[in-house]
């Protein structure tokens, strides 16, 4: 076994890089961005817990997609250490391992270079990127280190108590997106100023807030209807009546107790329905009940269009996207064409794929304003009367039209297309002119061959003028 600075490499009948650190303080990060996989020693708990959230926290992909285990023998292991590992093991024996990591390997070849406009997007792509190579759910761990008192492998590690709010809208556009189907857990109740689930709750008095309370049981007499506080009928070992002196003797027979009252030590006011306040330990605030955040903590699947999306990236700027009636997401068109190229491999008829790309230079963009959608939505109007109605239409980048023609020649597509692409250039051309606005179309044949994919890029690639 060879040391060196990036641990202790194990011999594998594979010839896989896995290198087994047990050292944390000689190891940097960068060092092992071409293992493999990692092997990390649980002897040193600190220092392995600081090394996998380092190589989790990254924003590098071959960090924090690196296969890592655990070596942990005889050593119960945090869950939460273990939920941003790829396993646990009690050997360097790493053959069990292998497949698992050629399997992650494997996956993470069909992830296209993307570049994320915002943080929001940067870590949800990440994250989704860490589920989809490891065809995974995204599950909360419980952790009483956790501001909320959970914790997401992954996500967490970007999120601290100060932005908590911000993770759980990420959380919800996710799944409002489609990228992830949701799966209630638990639910949390969380300060109303600082989304802390480190909360005491206890009864406090009405009157003037304090907590010093006692309870004291109310006993009703039968016979006599009075009813009084338990200290008002005893009477050295025995309980009599303050009102008829009568000695009671069989509780549910001669008396009951039907509730209890409190009395406050601070104001000695006495009451029988407190006001239940929930301090927070972090920020110190007294949350009224009513006023603590319920937020429901999920786990998340990735969706059809989640899987899809985690490979060739998140459509950027989401909601700026003009949205055209009968056309369909980019992710959806993905899909389609991802079945139609399913369908195509084993049926003697392909289909052809197009797309017509309306190139309109950044500052008249900009000028235009709310008449550059107008503008897109017209032409869109007359690309949908133009195909026909089994073809399947998708607008993307605000500046895209992709077309799918299911069981459908090249030539009709290229035709049309052809004929769409004069129309809108002449349209284009008397109303902005001399803008340099360029139009582009291209058609590919969807055979089953090639990958899906590569048939999107094909497309999305410069095209005819
Ligand atoms: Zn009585
Ligand atoms: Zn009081
Ligand atoms: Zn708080």
């Amino acid at each position: 076994m060879a040391q060196t600075n990036t641990g202790t490499k194990i011999p594998n009948e594979r010839g896989l890089g896995i290198y087994l650190i047990s050292d944390f303080s000689g190891v940097e990060l960068k060092d092992v961005a071409l293992a493999d996989a990692l092997i990390l020693d649980y002897s040193d708990p600190i220092g392995c817990e600081r090394f996998i959230r380092q190589c989790r926290g990254s924003f590098i992909g071959t960090l924090y997609l690196m296969p890592v285990f655990i070596l942990a023998i005889e050593r119960q292991i945090e869950p939460v250490i273990q939920s941003m590992c790829d396993g646990v093991i009690s050997s360097t024996q790493v053959e069990a391992i292998v497949s698992k990591i050629e399997k992650i390997k494997q996956r993470q070849v069909s992830l296209a270079p993307i570049d994320s406009s915002t943080p929001e997007v940067r870590i949800l792509t990440k994250t989704m990127r860490y589920m989809f190579t490891r065809e995974a759910k995204l599950t909360p761990v419980v952790d009483h280190r956790s501001h909320i008192g959970y914790t997401y492998p992954i996500i967490s590690e970007h999120y601290n108590s100060g932005n908590m709010q911000d993770m759980f809208q990420m959380l919800e556009n996710a799944s409002e997106n489609d990228y992830f189907r949701p799966r209630f857990v638990d639910k949390v109740h969380l300060c109303s100023n600082c989304y802390s689930a480190h909360l005491n709750f206890r009864e406090t008095c009405p009157k003037c807030q304090s907590a010093d309370l006692v309870t004291e049981n109310l006993i009703h007499h039968f016979l006599c209807a009075y009813i009084g506080p338990e200290h008002d009928f005893i009477s050295g070992d025995y309980l009599v009546c303050p009102k008829c002196n009568r000695m009671l003797r069989h509780i549910g027979v001669d008396y009951d107790k039907p509730s209890i009252i409190y009395n406050c030590q601070n104001c000695t006011h006495t009451f029988q329905e407190p006001v239940m306040d929930g301090f927070c330990f972090v920020c110190q605030k007294h949350n009224p009940i009513d006023s603590l955040i319920d937020i429901s903590v999920n786990a998340f699947e990735l969706t059809p269009i989640g899987e899809e999306s985690s490979q060739s990236g998140l459509s950027k700027d989401q909601k700026e996207d003009v949205e055209l009636q009968g056309f369909i997401s980019y992710t959806t068109y993905a899909i389609f064409l991802k079945y139609e190229t399913e369908r195509a491999r084993t049926s003697p008829k392909p289909g052809a794929a197009g797309s017509l790309v309306v190139k309109i230079p950044q500052k008249v963009k900009e000028s235009m304003g709310s008449s550059y959608s107008r503008m897109m939505a017209e032409i869109a109007d007359f690309v949908k009367n133009t195909t026909l109605s089994t073809d399947i239409l998708s607008f993307a980048n605000n500046n895209t039209f992709l077309i799918i023609s299911p069981e459908s020649d090249r030539s009709r597509l290229e035709a049309l297309l052809s004929q769409i692409h004069d129309t809108v250039s002449k349209l284009l051309n008397s109303s902005l002119p001399g803008v340099g606005i360029t139009i582009t179309y291209k058609v590919e044949v969807v055979d089953g061959l090639a990958n899906h994919m590569d048939v999107i890029n094909n497309l999305m690639a410069p095209g005819r003028e």
